[in-house]
């Protein structure tokens, strides 16, 4: 029994040995490391191996991988950002809770005549405005402080499925159960992307590029608002490269540094194509969070 054991552990001595032989024969590559933890490999620092060294990827495109590990955690001073006469933003231990009135700061012929914030129309195709002024309305949505991926992403429904800066309601790319948003029915929109509903005045479009608007986001790097799943959802540049990302994935999300602190977490861009006609979609694709109801 005793020699059986040996010979054993002797054949097994040399299949490893035979096994470590054939390891380095293997063909090792470049493996380029991946400080930020975004999936892309800092072209600079490289090593080479046959397995995948930990903390290092294949690729090697990223230009900053500037070693911040992403935190998960919404960065406070975003929240700066929003319009405070009409969103309130208030911090419970994980919890964020944001309140708006749904009043914008900005001008719209959407306004009744009597505002002040009041225009004729810039951008909107008076025939296809849709009936209605903006209101004083509610929207309570409550979001973790620091929002997680779900293992699925979900479809966004009609109605609210964020709050934007200026405290309006972002809507998707849907104008009715499953109908999508048309270029008449988006012809009909204003400067700020928005037009009016049955529950009152919501963006679904990107801004225009118009002398009347001066706070919304177009073409740039700018907070757009928070989504239901807590992830913020920023304009169509990253701060990060100042340029277009080219790492988002089918929402336009991706984790990387922003221009509100040097912690990397998951958030939103405008998607940079059409969506129809010369129209951009605020956010047409589906959460990859967890949805919060917005009451
Ligand atoms: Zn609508
Ligand atoms: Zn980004």
């Amino acid at each position: 029994m005793r020699y059986l054991t040996f010979s054993i552990l002797l054949l097994l001595g040399a299949f490893t040995t035979i096994t470590s032989c054939k390891d380095d024969d293997c063909t090792e590559i470049t493996w380029y490391e991946d400080a930020d933890n975004d999936g892309l490999g800092n072209p600079d620092v490289t090593l080479s191996s046959c397995e995948q060294p930990s903390g290092y990827v294949a690729d090697d495109t990223d230009t900053n991988d500037d070693g911040v590990v992403a935190t998960g955690g919404t960065p406070v001073s975003a929240f700066d950002e929003f319009n405070p006469d009409a969103v309130t933003v208030s911090f419970d231990g994980d919890d964020i809770t944001i309140v708006s009135n749904a009043l914008p700061n900005h001008t719209s012929p959407y306004w009744s005549e009597d505002n002040s914030l009041y225009i004729d129309a810039v951008v909107a195709n008076i025939d296809q405005m849709s009936p209605g002024k903006i209101g004083e309305g509610s929207y309570t949505v409550t979001v973790p402080a620091s929002p997680e991926k779900a293992s699925s992403s979900s479809a966004t429904g009609l109605g609210a499925i964020g709050i934007s800066v200026t405290g309006v309601p972002i809507f998707n790319d849907e104008e009715g159960p499953n109908i999508s948003l048309s270029e008449n029915v988006a012809s009909g929109f204003d400067y700020a992307g928005g037009h009016m509903g049955p529950t009152g005045y919501h963006y679904h479009l990107e801004s225009a590029d118009v002398e009347a608007n001066t706070t919304l986001s177009f073409d740039d790097e700018k907070l757009v608002g928070i989504l239901s799943d807590g992830f913020l959802l920023y304009g169509r540049k990253c701060n990060a490269t100042d340029d277009y990302p080219t790492d988002l994935d089918e929402s336009g999300g991706h984790t990387h540094t922003t221009q509100h602190g040097d912690d990397a977490f998951y958030h939103y861009h405008i998607i940079n194509e059409f969506y129809v006609g010369s129209y951009i979609i605020l956010f047409g694709g589906d959460l990859q969070g967890t949805p919060n109801g917005i009451m």
